[in-house]
């Protein structure tokens, strides 16, 4: 490869920005009691990558020499997960820090539909473990004990060449594992990083191959793409790839049949990232705005049918959406909320009696159905004022009466899609 083996790049304390400080205080913890028992002990993956870009990392994940039987007999807190590979979840109140031992890269077995990964159980050496990671910029360690960076893959300098790389051949690695294919494009949507031209070639050659791929977690990996503050690059990428060509062949024909570069879903999914808590969006209203400008047109083309022109928006809505419950295999009750916020949507446009507004801003729906509104308002253009009056009112009817305890101007928006589930008898998605 591109380093003489064994021999790792290190970067030590004063040369690069990685700080205790920035760390979860929990994983230093983990980190000192392995060391102070002897045992190698490394931060990796996504912590190192971003710290390392002075970005704030969302979680800490720790690799060590010490087998998991040893890691269990350090913490007390220590629960041991995984069949064939066993991990250590090593658990401070909701946070759980995940600690792996060294393992080597299973061998890939060539298989019906292409390559896989048969064993994925041999403990191995810091080396090994580096080299089995997807890409060089997740294959850094922070040592512990010498603040030094240990860079075994290439990492360090593809970081300052913004450029994701795979480790080893990436025809091969993402055969092994075709979802590789979509965290190529996820981190390079998230750190606005270049994908490397081998890579590249490889993503259009394999891309059906994420067909291979077990469909929970594919469809995981297609809502953490609208988790990384810019789900229009990712989505983009998805396309140019023709990922999205094999995953969801009615978004991919939407976009090249509406203009491509200058589709209109680019406007919608942009106001999506523009929104500051567009993380706590639910995965109910991300597929709402994926699908939004598909369920426009057939609201379009229904209409017609119709003398009246009038049609009956839950209806589309499910129709739109049924390819998706069927590729993704999505939950019902994101299904269904993203019915229901297509279906409720034209409510925000004007403010009707109190009575009947304030029946709609106690219904379980509006939180979610009001993200959605803003999410289009922000597209579109429009009355964000009336937005605003609609929020009042339901804050309002949250104050006259029942559940208001946990709703306040503050915590409206955090906490409105976990609130707004599974509280109505809902019907089946007409499938
Ligand atoms: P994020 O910030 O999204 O959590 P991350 O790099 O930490 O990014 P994780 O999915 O948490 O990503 O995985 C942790 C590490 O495990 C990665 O950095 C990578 O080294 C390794 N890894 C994860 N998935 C794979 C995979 N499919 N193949 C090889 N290595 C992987
Ligand atoms: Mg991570």
């Amino acid at each position: 490869m591109f380093l003489k083996k064994n021999k790792p790049v290190i970067r030590e304390r004063d040369d690069h920005c990685i700080s205790r400080a920035n760390m979860d205080a929990d994983a230093v913890k983990v980190l000192y009691r392995l060391v102070n028992s002897n045992y190698i002990s490394y931060l990796v993956g996504g912590s190192v990558r971003d710290m390392l870009l002075g970005r704030e990392p969302k979680d800490f994940d720790i690799s060590t020499d010490a087998q998991p039987a040893q890691i269990r007999k350090l913490f007390r807190n220590c629960f041991l997960i995984g069949r064939r590979f066993r991990l250590a979840h090593i658990v401070f109140g909701r946070k759980v820090i995940e600690t792996s031992t060294f393992r080597a890269q299973p061998k890939a077995v060539k298989g019906e539909d292409g390559l896989y990964q048969a064993e994925d159980n041999t403990f191995g050496t810091p080396e090994e473990d580096a080299k089995r990671r997807d890409f060089t910029v997740n294959g850094l360690f922070y040592d512990i004990k010498t603040f030094s960076v240990i860079d075994y893959v290439g990492g360090l300098k593809d970081l300052e060449r913004k450029m994701i790389r795979s480790i080893g051949d990436p025809n091969v690695r993402f055969r092994e594992d075709p979802v590789r294919m979509m965290r190529a494009i996820k981190f390079a949507a998230k750190l606005d990083f270049f994908i490397e031209k081998n890579c590249r070639k490889a993503l259009k050659t394999h891309h059906a191959d994420i067909l291979n791929a077990s469909v929970p977690r594919v469809c995981d990996e297609v809502y953490r793409l609208f988790t990384v503050n810019a789900s229009e690059a990712a989505f983009k990428m998805m396309w140019e790839f023709n990922l999205l060509e094999v995953l969801l062949p009615d978004v991919s024909e939407y976009i090249n049949r509406s203009g491509k570069l200058t589709s209109p879903l680019w406007r919608y999914l942009a106001a999506l990232d523009s929104i500051s808590t567009n993380n706590e969006f639910s995965n109910g209203i991300r597929t709402a705005v994926l699908y939004y400008p598909i369920f426009l047109e057939q609201c379009e083309k229904d209409k017609k049918q119709f003398p009246n022109g009038r049609i009956n928006r839950m209806q589309v809505a499910r129709k739109v959406l049924r390819n998706l419950s069927t590729n993704l295999h999505i939950p019902k009750a994101v299904f269904f909320s993203a019915v229901a916020a297509m279906d409720m949507v034209p409510r925000f446009d004007n403010m009707p009696s109190k009575t009947r507004a304030a029946r709609f801003a106690r219904n379980s729906s509006f939180r979610e159905s009001y993200d959605f509104k803003e999410i289009l308002l922000t597209a579109d253009g429009g009355d964000l004022e009336l937005l605003e009056q609609w929020k009042q009112l339901h804050l309002e009817a949250y104050d006259d009466g029942a559940n208001s305890s946990d709703v306040t101007e503050s915590s409206t928006r955090r906490k409105r899609h976990h609130q707004s589930r599974g509280r109505r008898k809902r019907s089946k998605p007409n499938e």
